[in-house]
């Protein structure tokens, strides 16, 4: 299915396979209802070492160079393909991680990186607020620094695997009145006094995932936490989602896939006017679409995650953002035309497809919205005309 992968790569990808189709496939209905943490598939991918995958070699991982993203796109696809929610509780722990894989020092990666690869600790990344979202300059939560250590206030909403992790890379300002200029990026650990979690948030889809507030009380983080240098926080955001962009990607990939795997299960075996439906040329067409839009997404993804891998974050900012942006709206069109194809009975819990419709909107929204994805886009669009304009 995937060109240019390596022995290992191929190896990991069925080995999340396997994990998603014995452990999470028999779980998934029962989290969608009832909500919940799926600690029994966190064991089971921690046993396998795919939380390995995406953490460097000197730090307990496998990578040996490059980011891991490529590696982590494969799990995070192939777990999202049954589940997108319960796939969250790895892909999240990435987003969460790459701030320390990318700017920690040798001791905040070996402290915070290796129980990770181990999988024994799981991370988040907190940077939305009530009024900061898309205008991720707009926070307010506070660090202000006495002596050794830095006191956090304020609180932060939608934090994935919220109160489940234990380390948390969290944006606050250092410096309110520079805005975006003086935020800076900490690393906070669970258990850390003033340090709470607040509501939990009922969701439309990917249910098998946490997502809560956080809040900070004059919670007393060590100065050797922060990541990088007072002020450099919102770079330390940008460079983590455009390294971690291609994940959200992925995990809309295999949303998709998921929902064309039903969709041809279905259509397969159900009779209509004499024959199955799949034997209509109208809904091979159709899937014939869907095949062809799924297939060139993968393609951008993995080509993205690759150039990520070799550390172009920066320079392909714009296309990690064309990544998660195509194979999102992808994912949304693919799980909607699937439940259409199907009809009534996919639309009642019976079948996977509605929760998949449900799981994949999500990927249109978080890590910047799909609105967002294309401003990024337009900003580059801009810098290459004004190169083509001076240049005659
Ligand atoms: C389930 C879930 C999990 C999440 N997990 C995390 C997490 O782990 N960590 C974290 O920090 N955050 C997380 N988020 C937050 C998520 O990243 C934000 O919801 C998202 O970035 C959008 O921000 P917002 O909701 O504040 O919408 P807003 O920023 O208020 O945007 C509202 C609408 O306006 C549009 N808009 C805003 N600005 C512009 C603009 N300049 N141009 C064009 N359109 C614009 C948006 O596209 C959107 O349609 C999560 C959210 C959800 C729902």
């Amino acid at each position: 299915m995937h060109y240019h992968l390596t022995a290992e790569q191929q190896e990991m990808a069925e080995k999340a396979r396997k994990i998603a189709v014995e452990k999470i496939l028999p779980i998934r209905k029962k989290y969608d209802k009832e909500g919940g943490f799926p600690w029994e598939v966190v064991e089971a991918l921690a046993e396998a070492g795919l939380f390995k995958v995406f953490i460097p070699e000197e730090n307990g991982g496998i990578v040996r160079e490059g980011n891991g993203i490529t590696n982590m796109c494969l799990v995070t696809e192939e777990l999202s393909r049954i589940c997108g929610g319960i796939a969250l509780a790895y892909a999240g722990t990435g987003l969460g991680a790459f701030p320390i894989i990318l700017f920690g020092n040798a001791e905040q990666k070996q402290k915070f990186l290796s129980p990770i690869a181990r999988g024994e600790k799981l991370a988040a990344f907190a940077l939305t607020e009530a009024d900061a979202g898309s205008d991720a300059g707009a926070i307010k939560t506070t660090a202000r620094k006495d002596g050794d250590f830095y006191y956090l206030n304020g609180t932060k909403i939608f934090i994935t695997n919220g109160g489940e992790a234990d380390i948390y890379t969290v944006l606050a300002l250092t410096a309110q009145e520079k805005g975006a200029r003086g935020a800076s990026m900490f690393i906070v650990e669970k258990g850390t006094e003033g340090f709470e979690f607040g509501r939990k948030e009922d969701k439309m889809g990917i249910r098998g995932s946490v997502t809560k507030e956080l809040i900070f009380n004059d919670v007393k983080v060590p100065a050797e936490n922060l990541l990088g240098r007072e002020g450099l926080g919102f770079i330390v955001a940008m460079r983590t989602f455009d390294t971690s962009r291609p994940g959200v990607a992925a995990q809309a990939l295999g949303i998709a896939q998921g929902a064309i795997d039903e969709l041809l299960k279905i259509t397969y075996s159900h009779e209509h006017e004499g024959k199955h439906l799949l034997a209509h040329q109208g809904i091979q067409w159709k899937i014939a679409d869907m095949y062809a839009e799924l297939y060139a997404a993968r393609a951008l993804v993995y080509q993205v995650a690759s150039l990520v891998d070799r550390g172009k974050a920066k320079e392909v900012s714009h296309l990690s953002a064309m990544a998660k942006m195509f194979a999102s709206d992808v994912a949304m069109k693919i799980s909607s035309q699937a439940l259409e194809i199907v009809g009534g009975e996919a639309y009642t819990s019976e079948m996977p497809l509605e929760k998949m419709m449900r799981d994949a909107k999500i990927t249109q929204i978080y890590e910047g919205t799909n609105q967002i994805q294309r401003n990024i886009i337009g900003g580059h669009i801009l810098k290459e005309a004004g190169k083509l304009a001076t240049k005659n």
